[in-house]
């Protein structure tokens, strides 16, 4: 009886196992065949494709051989159910294999997707600012060519009265537009986290006069009061980034004679304090007595875009970029931006910095004792659009420098080594050129063997604006960068002060 029972037992188990397994074989050999056709769709797996069939085969005979045991072997022996045994746990064995299989491309192959998304956004991030750098440079061309014939046409003898207003305002609304373009760039930049800050010695006292200057004869365009008090707390010499100093303080300045209505006062507060051993802690106050800041907005204020009135019928232009972008550069250089404000009773927006005390010894208005004059000077302008070479030549005109054209980098190089040494006193160095880049120009007048050669001033004069652009020039030899359209002050300054520095060089290498 118990070997009746026993041997029914058997024969169930038997074919219970060779009926599962079989089942769980088909549906192996059907998941494992989706598997590999949705592998055959990935374009990583693609290759490998053709080796994966062959588990599908084996997976075919061992169905096969399922069959042929149920059909040919009765269980009469216990070897007989062992085999139906080790059928069915290879059944279990291959359906656990191909689930983890399965489990393991598909996070492989979704790591890789995602890899390559990620490429793909990099790439297209590149061609993005690629394509910013082109249009930027693209943009400041025409306007290089509005702001500097505006600038040559308002010297005309006949023009007075409304048609200077004209050309005034053209020139105000260029110089915004450029402003904008410039914002955008710089935002972009500051997303891809290449806005970069300098830590080079620098003449802060200087930057203050300049910025003060400037900001000044703003104030006095619109009729506003201007004051700026405590430059002479500077009395050392510092390491930072000068340019970017300048560029906080001129736009909160720029802000303040914006917001402020007639009659008003802007004004600008410097103050100093040691911070430890070698650096001095600076609170630069900008305050004016203008419109004021609602106090909801104050939270807001330093964000992209963020604009108190949002209206179309704004009477105050602009697009909120500036504060957004200037914070970015003030956090860059380790500083803090704050404001404080009362609505119709004005703002003061404060900036504190901690800076590096140079080496350099301090001597007060430097550059001034350096500084030369640009009457009958000799420059060489190196640039392949005649009109733009036309509007630097007409300007350096205005201030009686005489000037030469080369149209590329390869015949300035090549007029410049003709000439006697000491001819030119400066270069004026167009980068985009053809025949031969402004870089490689310059790299070749540096090469040349005559006294001159390394003490020319070589400024680049260029619709490119980036920081890396402004680091090739210097690299290659290049005194100072300006960016297209150059205004005309800063194109002076620049000039006279490159060439006063050559002549302070040139005397140092004489009395030798
Ligand atoms: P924009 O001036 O181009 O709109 P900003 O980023 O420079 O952009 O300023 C953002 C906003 O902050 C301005 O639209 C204005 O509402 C407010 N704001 C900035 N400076 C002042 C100020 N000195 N007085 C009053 N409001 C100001």
């Amino acid at each position: 009886m118990w070997t009746q029972m026993g041997g029914n037992m058997l024969k169930a188990a038997f074919y219970s196992m060779i009926f599962l397994g079989s089942a769980l074989m088909i549906y192996n050999i059907y998941g494992f065949s989706r598997f590999i056709r949705d592998l055959a769709g990935r374009k990583y797996f693609g290759r490998g494709n053709k080796l994966l069939r062959l588990p599908i085969l084996l997976l075919i005979m061992f169905f096969l051989g399922y069959v042929s045991v149920g059909i040919f072997i009765r269980p009469a022996e216990l070897i007989h159910i062992i085999i139906a045994g080790i059928l069915f746990g290879g059944s279990i064995f291959v359906f656990v294999m191909y689930r983890m299989l399965s489990t393991i491309v598909s996070r492989v192959t979704e790591n890789e997707r995602l890899e390559a998304e990620l490429h793909a956004a990099e790439q297209s991030n590149r061609t993005k600012t690629e394509f910013l750098s082109t249009i930027s440079h693209e943009m400041r061309t025409p306007l290089n060519v509005i702001i500097g014939l505006d600038t040559v046409a308002q010297t005309e003898p006949g023009v007075t009265g409304n048609i200077k207003e004209m050309f005034n305002r053209i020139d105000l609304s260029a110089k915004h537009l450029l402003g904008l373009i410039n914002n955008i760039l710089d935002m972009n930049h500051i997303e891809q986290g290449k806005l970069t800050v300098k830590n080079t010695d620098m003449s802060l006292s200087h930057a203050i006069e300049q910025v003060s200057a400037i900001a000044g004869a703003v104030a006095d365009q619109k009729g506003l009061a201007f004051v700026c008090e405590g430059s002479e707390s500077i009395t050392k010499h510092y390491t930072g980034d000068e340019m970017m100093i300048k560029r906080v303080l001129l736009e909160l300045l720029d802000n303040a004679v914006k917001y402020t209505d007639v009659p008003g006062k802007v004004e600008l507060h410097i103050s100093c304090a040691p911070a430890g051993e070698n650096r001095d802690a600076f609170t630069f106050e900008v305050k004016d007595s203008g419109i004021g800041i609602e106090e909801s907005f104050i939270p807001n204020i330093f964000d992209v875009f963020a604009r108190e009135d949002q209206s179309s019928t704004n009477r105050f232009g602009g697009s909120g970029l500036g504060l957004a972008v200037i914070k970015n550069i003030v956090d860059l250089m380790g500083g803090r931006i704050s404001v404080e404000s009362k609505k119709n009773e004005g703002s003061t927006f404060r900036v504190d910095l901690t800076l590096e005390i140079s080496s350099l010894p301090f001597v007060p208005k430097r550059e001034q004792t350096e500084e030369v004059e640009l009457e009958g000077k000799r420059i060489l302008i190196v640039e392949d659009l005649p009109e733009n070479a036309e509007i630097v030549s007409d300007l350096l005109d205005l201030e009686g420098a005489v000037t030469e054209h080369a149209i590329n980098g390869k015949i300035g190089v090549q007029i410049f080594s003709e000439s006697e040494p000491g001819y030119y006193d400066a270069v004026l160095m167009d980068l985009r050129m053809p025949v031969m880049d402004g870089l490689t120009a310059t790299r070749e007048i540096r090469k040349l063997d005559r006294a001159d050669a390394k003490t020319i001033p070589i400024i680049a004069l260029t619709a490119n604006a980036f920081e890396s652009d402004i680091k090739q020039s210097l690299d290659a030899g290049m005194n100072a960068h300006l960016a297209k359209p150059a205004d005309a002050d800063l194109l002076y300054n620049t000039l006279k002060k490159c060439m006063g520095a050559a002549n302070a060089v040139s005397t140092e290498v004489n009395d030798k």
